[in-house]
């Protein structure tokens, strides 16, 4: 593709603005269209696992807190838990959309990818509103004067009502995000919410919000270009869209500047077969009673837990852990074939 293809990338989220950079950086001119009036606007959790650093550098300016440890509840007691190394961040997720699109000029505008006129690639960034697989829901606190835990720890609750898990993500100053996700209603999000609330001591509640995220793999439609959410670039199970978004972004950057296939680009990136391993053990919690699924969560290996949320499976990797745990993963019933994005 040549420098002076003119480019339009909707929407300034963690993937538009991702991709505006690479382009930008390489030469491209970019008009990035961006609906909202403050970026990083809708919710989100902002943590980042590390593995985002073996392509892309986190400031250190936008670091609020970087996650050093974990603990994984199930039915209220500690099942899993590690630290004594980086596991990730909390990042300050306006500072880093600003860090993305310094020098580039966001529209102000809402635009439908599929009507721009004048533009040689127009890429769909919108987020979860462009795409229409399965999507989980997601219901979040702003807290101040959280009472328990470790400033360095993030906490997680699975739950076993429903599949999904509930989460306190530390921010720094005695602030969290505590939030709850899952394939169920609002209600009930905002019930298992409030029971979480009071575990941790009334916190006081600056603000809930909710969204919706897409949990169904990826899904490539015809049409406009996508990256991020509207592709379906986020991890089933974690519900994680921040990394993955930028890595799909990563992949169509390759693909534009070399003319390789997207989707080549995209599998060497690894995120379709992580999506693929994540949406497997979520199909598999679906199929179990609430029992089944605590069990399922407590047999699970941490070393395959951490891998599977850091998003660095391959498939040598399910190799060496079959052949070591071949009980929990007959209960899960992988192992998965490295997927293609469906059509
Ligand atoms: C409650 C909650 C907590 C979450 N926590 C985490 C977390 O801790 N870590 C993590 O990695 N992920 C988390 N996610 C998921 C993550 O927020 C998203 O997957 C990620 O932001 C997707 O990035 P994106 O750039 O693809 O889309 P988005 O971040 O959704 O950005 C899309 C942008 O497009 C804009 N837009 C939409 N329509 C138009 C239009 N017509 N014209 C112009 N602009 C438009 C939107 O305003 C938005 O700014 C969470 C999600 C929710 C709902």
């Amino acid at each position: 593709m040549p420098t002076s293809d003119r480019i339009a990338i909707v929407g300034a989220g963690p993937a538009g603005a991702f991709l505006s950079r690479l382009l930008c950086d390489a030469g491209f001119g970019v008009e990035v269209f961006e609906v909202l009036p403050k970026l990083a606007a809708k919710p989100c959790g902002w943590a980042v696992p590390y593995t985002i650093e073996s392509f892309f550098r986190v400031p250190e300016d936008i670091v609020l807190c970087e996650v050093r440890g974990y603990r994984v509840y199930v039915e209220g007691r500690v099942e899993k838990e590690g630290g004594g190394r980086r596991y990730g961040y909390i990042v300050d997720k306006e500072g880093l959309l600003k860090h993305l699109l310094e020098g580039i000029t966001v529209r102000r505008k809402g635009v439908d990818p599929t009507r721009l006129k004048g533009y040689d690639v127009v890429v769909d960034a919108r987020g979860h509103v462009a795409y229409d697989g399965a999507k989980a829901r997601a219901l979040q606190a702003v807290a101040r004067g959280v009472s328990e835990g470790n400033s360095e720890y993030i906490e997680i609750f699975f739950e076993t009502e429903f599949v999904g898990y509930s989460w306190v993500f530390p921010l720094g100053g005695g602030r969290a995000k505590v939030g709850v996700g899952g394939l169920t209603g609002f209600d009930v999000l905002e019930a298992r919410l409030q029971s979480l609330l009071r575990r941790l001591g009334r916190p006081q509640v600056e603000r809930v919000e909710g969204g919706m995220i897409a949990s169904g793999g990826l899904l490539q439609r015809g049409g406009a270009l996508r990256v991020g959410e509207a592709l379906g670039a986020v991890m089933p199970l974690s519900g994680e869209g921040i990394r993955p978004g930028m890595l799909s972004s990563l992949a169509l950057f390759r693909s534009l500047t070399t003319g390789a296939d997207f989707s080549g680009e995209l599998e060497r990136t690894g995120l379709p077969f992580n999506i693929k391993v994540q949406l497997a053990i979520l199909r598999k919690l679906e199929s179990l009673p609430p029992r089944g699924r605590a069990e399922l969560i407590r047999s699970a290996p941490v070393e395959v837990l951490e891998c599977v949320t850091a998003g660095c499976v391959t498939p040598a990797f399910v190799a060496k852990a079959i052949a070591r745990w071949p009980l929990f993963f007959a209960k899960l019933g992988l192992p998965v074939r490295s997927p293609k994005p469906q059509s």
